[in-house]
């Protein structure tokens, strides 16, 4: 079984965390892991430079996530994580105070920005960081090329990170840019990776920031609508509000309505021209599943917060069931 997942940082990651316990427990490959296969292709449109250094904020999450060393509290950055670089940094009068970079983090950062000078591009360096870590999935980025979201608003454009952490997305949002976008191509491994899953899960990942500029790199949209397996997401907006971050802001800024049947409706239905097949909501939301269900729509309702690992391996479970998929 070949499972690809579109993923941003947080909600994606610990989605896909849930996935693999599932997978283990029902795939077993009778060596601890699972014989299903997992790609997870990343967002990397909140990536930047900062202090000479590429940081790419969602694949750290994931890489994290899955590889057992993530803040669990947090939801991002290492555990047991100190920030003696950082105020270092500060103390020359070049710090960025709204953006933490923790020691451990920067190791990687530098890791990273290292390789990546070496002309390896990034899917190759994201290989090598994740081999560190052994991590039960490939992780794949959506693109190679520096593809920078950017947010427009009243007193400027700004990049993304800058208008999510500094300014907790409050600075309203006049819409969104993928900088660097026209000449990019989806990373290796990207259009087969959707190409050849038994099923494409869209987890519950910020629909505007996270998935949608996924979708956003040339060559993707098109894959997903074609990719020959069930296509099922799961609403990242539970009761009317996001369950964690901002992304009613987002979604506000391109017109959308916080609300789980809504959101659904923006991705469509790929008959209608859109990239899903089935929608998932909470049980909080059990009259969006109703409304959409009488619009043609394979939808349902059940629990949605991934507590822990287990609730998130439960709402797997009731995406993957949804398309007659769960293992
Ligand atoms: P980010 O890149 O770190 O912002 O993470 P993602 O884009 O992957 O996910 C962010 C979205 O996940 C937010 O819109 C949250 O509402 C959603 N989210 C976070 N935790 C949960 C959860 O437990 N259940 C559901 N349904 N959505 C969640
Ligand atoms: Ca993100």
């Amino acid at each position: 079984m070949r499972i690809t997942v579109l993923s941003g940082g947080v909600g994606g990651a610990r989605f896909t965390r849930g996935l693999l316990r599932l997978l283990r427990e029902r795939l077993p490959d009778g060596d601890g892991g699972t014989r299903a296969r997992v790609t997870v292709v990343a967002n990397t449109g909140d990536d930047l430079w900062l202090h000479g250094v590429r940081v790419c904020p969602d694949l750290d999450t994931l890489m994290y996530t899955l590889g057992g060393a993530v803040h669990e509290e947090q939801g991002w950055g290492r555990r047991e994580e100190s920030r003696r670089v950082s105020r270092d940094l500060a103390a020359y009068g070049l710090g960025w105070e709204w953006f933490t970079l923790g020691d451990l983090d920067l190791a990687t950062h530098l890791a990273r920005t290292e390789l990546l000078r070496r002309g390896e591009p990034l899917s190759a360096v994201t290989r090598r960081l994740a081999r560190r870590w052994s991590l039960p999935v490939e992780l794949l980025p959506m693109t190679d090329d520096e593809v920078e979201t950017h947010v427009v608003t009243d007193e400027g454009t700004l990049h993304f990170e800058e208008w999510w952490v500094r300014h907790r997305a409050a600075l309203p949002a006049r819409g969104f840019l993928q900088a660097g976008v026209e000449g990019a191509s989806p990373a290796p491994g990207v259009l087969e990776a959707l190409a050849g899953a038994d099923v494409v899960l869209v987890p519950p990942s910020n629909p505007v920031v996270s998935v949608g500029t996924i979708l956003g790199v040339p060559g993707v949209r098109d894959a997903l609508r074609a990719a020959p397996g069930p296509v099922v997401g799961v609403s990242p907006i539970v009761g009317g509000a996001p369950v964690r971050g901002m992304a009613d802001a987002c979604l506000t800024a391109i017109g959308v309505a916080t609300d789980a049947a809504a959101v659904a409706e923006h991705y469509g239905r790929r008959v209608d021209g859109g990239v899903l097949d089935a929608w998932l909501v909470d049980d909080a939301d059990a009259p969006a599943a109703r409304h959409l269900s009488e619009a043609g729509w394979t939808a349902a309702a059940a629990p949605t917060l991934m507590t822990d690992e287990d609730a998130a391996a439960r709402v797997a479970a009731a995406a993957l069931d949804l398309v007659g998929r769960a293992p």
